[in-house]
């Protein structure tokens, strides 16, 4: 039997009541797939500093790295907002993330169908969605030197700066152009070109790339013109590829296309080695504790580690379609629309796409 090495990272807030659930179904779809799964449970973030007074030990980078695969839920809390930034839980992903060398992340963005007629836009205008949006993650203006704060005769002057080599780029767009070769065949690259040096190197290396992709339909589109046709027609997008910042706003207005946060999973990868699978949204504070989260994005980023980080598709299909069927027979979390649906709270949730699961 085939056993994968799994790194559990339940971190802070809801993420230990979340990860429970995914825990649970993946237990599910292995015994009935056959395969086997070893979990290695470590702390980052705030349980981390609390224990270590170190948001990343030493160990749970040692054994993400010597892992399948690295399954977080979230962290963070109000609780360390006093501490200096590089002290503070969302250093120890960050962290992660370059520990790793995970410079391409993935979120797919989709409106499950059962709650099309829920969403807060209007229905004509989400319907349709479904897209992946590609970010570079590791490199541009988030890591670019020189950075920081100089006092000059007329004050403070701060800076970052917005920095792509070809390498990056390429490593990047391979990724996208990958994914849409798998998809709709449709590559929209987001970019500030009219106006950065940065973007226009961008956008050269992105032509010059798919050249070797010739099946694919590539755009362009700058990010301000991108945003705006986000909301006014989303479905024109498949895959979108863009830089650490622009991403880091594109995918956050895409998300909202959806309704809620509590629905979205995201994968964090590079080219080889084991890649860290997550949801969306943070580690809700405010909901920590209460029973009410929505695990949903958990086991959605359950499902894209069984999908992309272990190859197991048929496992992944299962979880995805006992979520649908859970939203399908009008079970809801308190996060999304409730009226007239019946409000489960984060365990009971779990059972139901147990009984989903087992269902099929
Ligand atoms: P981060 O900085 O870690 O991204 P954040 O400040 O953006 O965190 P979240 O933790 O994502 O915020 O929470 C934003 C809001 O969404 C909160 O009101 C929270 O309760 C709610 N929320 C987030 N995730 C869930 C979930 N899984 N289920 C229900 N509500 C959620
Ligand atoms: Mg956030």
């Amino acid at each position: 039997m085939k056993t994968y090495n799994v790194v559990l990272l339940p971190g802070d807030g809801i993420g230990p009541e979340i990860m429970d659930v995914a825990t649970k179904t993946i237990d599910y779809v292995a015994q009935k797939y056959n395969f086997g799964i070893e979990y290695e449970q470590k702390l980052i973030g705030g349980s981390a500093i609390d224990k270590y007074n170190d948001p990343l030990p030493e160990e749970t980078l040692k054994a993400c790295k010597s892992s399948d695969a690295v399954l977080l839920s979230a962290i963070g809390s109000p609780k360390y907002d006093a501490l200096p930034r590089e002290k503070r839980p969302e250093s120890g992903l960050l962290n992660l993330r370059s520990g790793l060398g995970l410079f391409a992340n993935i979120r797919p963005v989709k409106v499950w169908p059962a709650l099309i007629s829920e969403s807060s836009l209007k229905q004509e205008i989400v319907q349709n969605v479904d897209l992946v949006v590609v970010r570079e993650l590791t490199g541009g203006i988030y890591f670019g030197q020189p950075k920081g704060r100089l006092q000059s005769e007329n004050g403070e002057r701060a800076f970052n700066t917005m920095t792509y080599s070809t390498m990056e780029i390429d490593r990047i767009a391979r990724v996208a152009f990958e994914l849409a070769t798998d998809r709709k065949k449709k590559l929209c690259s987001i970019d500030k070109a009219n106006v950065l040096d940065v973007s226009q190197l961008w956008r050269e290396r992105v032509i010059e790339l798919s050249y070797n992709f010739p099946k694919v339909e590539l755009n362009h589109l700058y990010v301000d013109n991108a945003a705006m046709q986000l909301i006014r027609q989303p479905d024109q997008f498949d895959v979108i590829l863009t830089g650490n910042l622009f991403g880091d706003i594109i995918s956050d207005e895409a998300a909202m296309l959806t309704g809620s946060i509590g629905m979205l999973p995201s994968a964090s990868l590079r080219l080889e080695g084991p890649g860290l699978f997550e949801p969306v949204h943070g580690s809700a504070p405010d909901i920590a504790n209460k029973d009410i989260a929505n695990p949903m994005a958990m086991v959605l980023s359950a499902a894209m580690m069984l999908r992309v980080g272990l190859k197991e598709n048929n496992a992944a299909d299962d979880l995805e379609n006992a979520i649908d069927k859970v939203l399908k027979d009008g079970y809801r979390t308190s996060d999304l629309m409730t009226n007239g649906k019946k409000v489960l709270g984060c365990r009971e949730m779990g059972e139901q796409i147990l009984m989903s699961l087992a269902a099929a």
